[in-house]
């Protein structure tokens, strides 16, 4: 049975993170806090970077959602995700896929720390998010995490070299350095000669294009993509999807959100969602205890099988 849509909230396929308090349109027109001013990696604990992706030993996991949960309050309250857990390790391209109402979006403003589940843990480049601040979240955010979206969100007054340079605004870099990184990443996307154009002056699959270079040119942990051919025609988004594999092949880690089955059949892994539970993964890769974690109740070792979609414990 689907969960019917809350009023007023895009159930559809468009998943634009939804306006919310604390939200503010970025530099570069972007809707959420994905791009909020922030401290960059400084301000995170002391030690939380140098401490790398975890313990010795353990896989490099960028992303570990260990028996998420999140129910939107209301009357009745909402259950967005029933029990989510999966690990994505460096360099994985991978389709979040399912049915609108599926809980798909709600898992991406989880996965970029745009919102904290109401139970389990979500960590981030071996990082609990619960337990950092907003700051400290947006200085993630703007280190780990690039995010591309269907609606493209470039600022239009800017050239294609402005839109991605403003991006590493929060990483700390000075303009030079911001310029320089801006022309190597729409290099990267085929743009390298479009530098000074705006985006008006862009075809949709070109306005991706920027889009995926500024998520890229931080170089971080994970690129997030909801939806990134969903306002493109047939032949474009195809090129976009070609981009993303490539990217791939170059190291970069990609998750990308979509309703389509036939885009997610061209990644290397899908997770199916469905009704706030994954159905299937094509390749589960199970978020693994850490020390501090009571091993026994994450159920994750070598040689056992992956945790499955459970109820969340009473
Ligand atoms: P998808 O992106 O797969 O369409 P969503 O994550 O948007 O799924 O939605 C999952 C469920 O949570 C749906 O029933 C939706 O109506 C509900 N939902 C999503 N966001 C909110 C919200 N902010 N408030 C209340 N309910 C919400
Ligand atoms: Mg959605």
């Amino acid at each position: 049975m689907s969960t019917p849509a809350t009023a007023g909230h895009d159930a559809g396929q468009t998943s634009v993170p939804a306006p919310a308090a604390g939200w503010h349109a970025g530099p570069a027109g972007l809707p959420a806090g994905a791009w909020a001013a922030g401290p960059g990696p400084a301000g995170l604990p002391a030690g939380a970077w140098a401490a790398g992706p975890g313990p010795a030993g353990r896989e490099n996991l960028v992303l570990e959602l260990v028996q998420v949960t999140k129910t939107y309050p209301g009357s009745p309250p909402v259950p967005a995700l029933r029990g989510v857990s999966f690990a994505v390790a460096a360099g994985e391209l991978v389709a979040v896929v399912g049915p609108s109402g599926s809980g798909k979006s709600t898992l991406l403003h989880l996965m970029g720390t745009l919102d904290k589940p109401t139970t389990g843990t979500v960590r981030v480049t071996g990082l609990d998010i619960a337990a950092l601040s907003d700051p400290e979240l947006s200085g993630l955010r703007a280190s780990s995490i690039g995010f591309v979206f269907q609606q493209f969100f470039l600022a239009e007054h800017q050239t294609t070299l402005g839109n991605v340079a403003d991006a590493l605004l929060y990483v700390g870099a000075g303009l030079a350095e911001r310029r320089q990184g801006a022309a190597v990443a729409l290099g990267r996307v085929g743009l390298g000669r479009k530098l000074t154009a705006r985006p008006t002056q862009l075809s949709g699959g070109e306005r991706q294009r920027v889009a995926i270079a500024r998520a890229l040119a931080g170089h971080p942990a994970i690129v997030l993509a909801d939806e990134p051919t969903g306002n493109l025609d047939q032949a474009t988004g195809q090129s976009i999807l070609d981009l993303l594999a490539e990217l791939h092949a170059d190291g970069a880690t990609i998750i990308v959100v979509t309703h389509d089955q036939a885009i997610a059949a061209r990644m290397p892994r899908q997770i199916t969602m469905l009704d706030g539970r994954i159905t299937a993964d094509t390749a589960p890769r199970p978020a693994t205890p850490w020390p501090d974690e009571g091993g026994e109740r994450l159920a994750a070792r070598p040689g056992q099988p992956p945790l499955t979609p459970q109820e969340p414990q009473p």
